[in-house]
């Protein structure tokens, strides 16, 4: 799928008109306000514009016509002759609709119409008298005071009138101008001023939409994009294991409604972690590339493939008649040669699988029971298996454990105890053994024997070691400045031994720890040396290279080939505990580890008594010559915390105290 069609489709007119119209809102309200200020500037320019022309009037025609006396005074024959000739003059050519005087106590003194004496005296003939001009845009007749019909629009103007050779105020002018000549004027200025604001306002427009429109878009890709991170594995580009959980349910879900059969399968690879560790990081990724792609050109929609972890695929087939024959092709098609670094690598795969509604109906319990099965099938080495409820040959419950070990590991539910290895002579603690536990969420405090063989069949048991390495170098370091040359003992399977990379890994661990080789010691049983003597023997071979001390746990209970101890770089035998249990009542045990205590030291190699949980047990074991000892004697496996109280309060003493005073959490 592509980022293009990853999320909601929308329809990009749609989001285009939208857009559109939402843009247009900012922009008609700015005209709006812009188109009223306008407005009332343009009145105003009317207003002042008929002040000039009254001021004009007053100046040049009527203050030369006034003697200088106060109108007050009545006016003088010629000055009222002067007055009716100009009046006449202006309102009939249309100048003027009226023109009155009045004295300075606002009452009118000349009327061209006759109109206006005796009337009540208005405020603004009394702000004229005292020396303001007052102009307003009215109707003819208006006023409150005024008679007659009320007529166009005007200016009407109160001004103060100056005569005579001093200049003193007289009277006040009141004009009433038509407004019509001066709102064409103005009204002329005010459509061009419309019409700059109009393309104006389209300019912006086109302008905020524009850019709007861009970064609007850029910023969908960008969701579109981060959605579609979020939901596919960066490398192979495939879905990752969220949205397969979504799509795997959807299709559950459908076929569940059509009454068709739904198939999910889970595909591990194999011994992937080899390729990693053989090839490098990159070879691994670029062949997980090459597989992602063969597997997805081979599946056709609404079959979907996703990455739903490190070497693990997901895989919905839908209403598919024969899923296992498909499960079945497309695990040939992984094993198919396939060129990595120019190399010619074939890579094997298990698969397990689930079929709805047969085998269920919930999302979650489908992919663990899927996951649980290509688990079976790893440990037979069967290819595909689907589950089956009603097949007995494994414990289902036991199976899931290992499933859920996946998340426990990543999520630190697993925790290390530690049990002292104490020197029989000196009665010293030279060192402990590290022993892994589980913290289930929901079982409580888990020991190894629950998972440790399950999780041995499987490739998981290189994480667990992993983990159990780094934690155990790690606690060893901080155990503070008494036990700095303390050695700690990691068990170590038969698995990791035969896994190319191994003792590489061991000993990157050794450096990430800041630590020499000779403070760790690993554990292997003869079992897991047996297993695959070759790899074993290189694996030992490069650590002991390193400095590690290696040590053979439950020695007695193999079959270790004689010859096999001398080859190998060993340097401790670790007598089983069931040679130890009662030791002293058995004449026969205390043969046998008399005799693996001599066979060590003739082979130049340090004997450990495992077990050791008496005093009697102890004594009989010294007897026999072996060097250390380890049991609840002395202590219990306890976690770091109670570990290093013991160090600094016990075996600092030499006897050490034996437990019952203080001992480990083991129970
Ligand atoms: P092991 O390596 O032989 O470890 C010794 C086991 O004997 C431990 O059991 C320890 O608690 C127990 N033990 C010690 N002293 C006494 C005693 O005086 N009496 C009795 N009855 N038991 C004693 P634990 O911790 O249950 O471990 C069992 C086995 O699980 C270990 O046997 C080891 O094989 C395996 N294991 C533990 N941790 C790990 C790990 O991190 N990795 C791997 N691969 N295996 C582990
Ligand atoms: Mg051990
Ligand atoms: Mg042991």
């Amino acid at each position: 799928m592509s980022p293009a069609n990853a999320v909601t489709r929308y329809s990009p007119l749609r989001q285009f008109v939208t857009l559109g119209v939402i843009m247009m809102v900012p922009v008609l309200l700015l005209g709006l306000v812009l188109a009223h200020s306008y407005q009332g500037e343009a009145n105003s320019r009317g207003l002042a514009q008929g002040r000039s022309e009254a001021l004009l009037m007053a100046q040049s025609a009527i203050e030369p016509l006034l003697d200088g006396r106060p109108l007050s005074q009545q006016l003088t024959p010629s000055e009222l002759m002067g007055l009716r000739t100009l009046a006449t003059d202006v309102v009939r050519n249309g100048n003027v609709r009226r023109l009155r005087l009045r004295n300075l106590h606002g009452a009118v003194v000349f009327s061209d119409d006759g109109s206006g004496f005796h009337q009540r005296i208005e405020d603004e003939a009394l702000s004229a008298a005292a020396g303001h001009t007052v102009t307003r845009l009215t109707r003819f007749n208006s006023d409150v005071v005024d008679r007659g019909k009320i007529g166009t629009e005007v200016v009407e103007i109160y001004m103060p009138l100056d005569a005579g050779s001093a200049h003193r105020r007289v009277g006040v002018l009141e004009l009433y101008l038509p407004y019509t000549p001066i709102s064409n004027d103005v009204r002329a200025g005010l459509r061009m001023l419309y019409l700059n604001l109009a393309i104006g306002l389209a300019l912006l427009y086109v302008a905020i939409f524009a850019i709007s429109y861009w970064v609007g878009r850029r910023l969908r890709r960008q969701v579109k994009l981060n959605t579609y991170q979020a939901e596919h594995d960066a490398l192979t580009d495939l879905p990752n294991r969220t949205l397969f959980h979504r799509q795997a349910k959807a299709e559950l879900l459908r076929g569940l409604r059509l009454g068709q059969a739904t198939t999910i399968a889970i595909i591990d690879l194999d011994r992937f972690k080899e390729v990693n560790d053989t090839l490098g990081h990159q070879s691994g990724d670029s062949l997980l590339t090459s597989l992602g792609l063969r597997l997805a050109t081979h599946l056709r929609p609404p079959d979907s493939l996703a990455r739903i972890g490190g070497d693990e695929f997901g895989v919905v087939l839908s209403n598919v008649a024969d899923p296992e024959g498909v499960l079945g092709r497309l695990r040939e098609l992984i094993h198919e040669e396939i060129e990595v670094s120019g190399l010619p690598l074939s890579v094997e795969a298990s698969i397990g699988y689930v079929i709805a509604p047969e085998d269920g109906t919930d999302i979650d319990e489908l992919l663990q029971l899927a996951d649980v099965a290509m688990y079976v099938a790893k440990n037979d080495r069967s290819g595909v298996v689907r589950y089956l409820r009603s097949q007995n040959h494994y414990d289902a419950a036991k199976l899931t454990l290992i499933t859920e070990l996946r998340q426990a590991i990543a999520e630190g539910q697993l925790v290390l105890h530690y049990q002292p290895k104490v020197d029989v002579l000196s009665q010293r603690v030279i060192g402990v053994e590290s022993l892994v536990r589980w913290q289930h969420p929901v079982q409580g405090l888990l020991y190894p024997d629950r998972f440790i063989p399950l999780v041995e069949q499987t490739d998981l048991i290189d994480d667990l070691t992993e983990w159990v390495m780094a934690r155990a170098l790690a606690d060893v370091g901080r155990l503070g400045a008494n036990w700095t040359s303390m050695n700690v003992a990691v068990n170590v399977s038969a698995r990791n031994l035969g896994r190319v990379g191994f003792a590489a890994q061991v000993i990157g661990a050794l450096t990430n720890a800041g630590l020499a080789g000779g403070r760790l010691t690993v554990e292997v049983t003869e079992t897991a040396i047996m297993a695959d003597p070759i790899r074993a023997a290189e694996s030992l071979g490069e650590l002991s290279k390193a400095g590690v001390r290696i040590s053979v746990d439950d020695f007695g209970s193999g079959q270790t080939s004689l010859g096999m101890l001398a080859n190998l770089p060993i340097n401790e035998l670790k007598i089983d505990r069931g040679f130890i249990a009662d030791i002293g009542s058995s004449s026969a045990r205390t043969g046998i580890v008399q005799s693996i205590v001599e066979l060590g030291h003739h082979l130049g190699l340090g004997v450990v008594a495992e077990g050791v949980e008496t005093v009697e047990e102890l004594e009989t074991v010294a007897m026999t010559g072996c060097d250390v000892v380890q049991g609840y004697l002395y202590a219990r496996p306890m976690p770091l915390e109670q570990l290093a109280l013991w160090l600094d309060e016990v075996a600092t003493m030499a006897p050490i105290r034996f437990a019952g005073t203080l001992g480990g959490v083991d129970a």
